[in-house]
């Protein structure tokens, strides 16, 4: 199957009428096309990986290691690796880009301003990012309308024209109450921060936790006023890793 705009707009007509594990099991009919999900982890990430691992679908799981994360997601990890008894492909940042960035800019220069906040995101997560996605067709993520206003209009599927692949949101029109049932229901490891204020767990250091009236993704780069997003989700060309529209 050819994947490009055109098809996007057939997968989400498709979509519409499935839950959202009969979209993961139907990505198996396109057995031609290259796909690829990508986890951090989160809660949602979790649901997924269960469905894929434990239904055996042809699909990849890689994760990007920032090497800046939690303590609690490297377990998370290491736990998920050995229950599914699957590989959980790590791509990490360039050493020596890491090496340039810190020297200049210090070892959290990325406080100081929104540019040296995005070279971080750049060198830790989309650079890597590239490189997990070369040769994939379809790209699944854990994203859902709830994450933020500007995910508010966001389709089952979206052609990423700077990745050249498919984007599909299997999770998208899920709410989280759904999502945290069926971890409970099924027993699926998840990280134990999400029960102290932490709806969203990216980097230690630009992750906080949130009170019950903050916007979920509220504890993300919280310093930074008006523009949050690390560079890994456009939609429409805007880049939608942001906490308020
Ligand atoms: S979230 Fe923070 S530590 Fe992680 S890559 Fe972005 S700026 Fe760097």
């Amino acid at each position: 199957m050819l994947l490009d705009a055109i098809a996007v707009e057939t997968i989400s007509t498709r979509f519409a009428a499935l839950s959202w594990q009969q979209r993961l099991a139907a990505l198996s009919e396109w057995n031609e096309s290259a796909v690829a999900f990508s986890t951090s982890f989160s809660f949602e990430d979790q649901a997924i990986t269960h469905v894929i691992a434990t239904q055996k679908l042809p699909i990849r799981i890689f994760t990007l290691d920032t090497g800046r994360l939690f303590e609690e997601t490297h377990k998370l990890h290491q736990a998920t690796r050995e229950k599914y008894n699957i590989i959980i492909e790590t791509y990490v940042p360039d050493a020596a880009e890491i090496e340039a960035f810190v020297n200049k800019n210090g070892i959290n220069g990325f406080y100081n301003s929104i540019e040296n906040r995005k070279e971080c995101c750049k060198i830790r997560k989309v650079l890597p990012l590239q490189r997990a996605l070369k040769g994939v067709d379809i790209w699944i993520s854990g994203l859902r309308r709830e994450h933020s206003d500007v995910r508010s209009n966001l389709g089952a599927a979206e052609w990423d024209e700077g990745n050249h692949v498919v984007k599909l949101y299997p999770l998208i029109d899920v709410s989280a109450d759904e999502v945290w049932k069926f971890i409970k229901e099924n027993n699926i490891p998840y990280n134990p921060m999400h029960e102290q204020g932490f709806p969203s767990i990216g980097c230690a250091p630009c992750t906080r936790a949130i009170a019950a009236d903050e916007h979920p993704r509220a504890g993300r780069w919280w310093w930074e006023q008006g523009e949050q997003e690390c560079g890994l989700h456009m939609v429409d060309g805007k880049l939608t890793r942001v906490k308020n529209a």
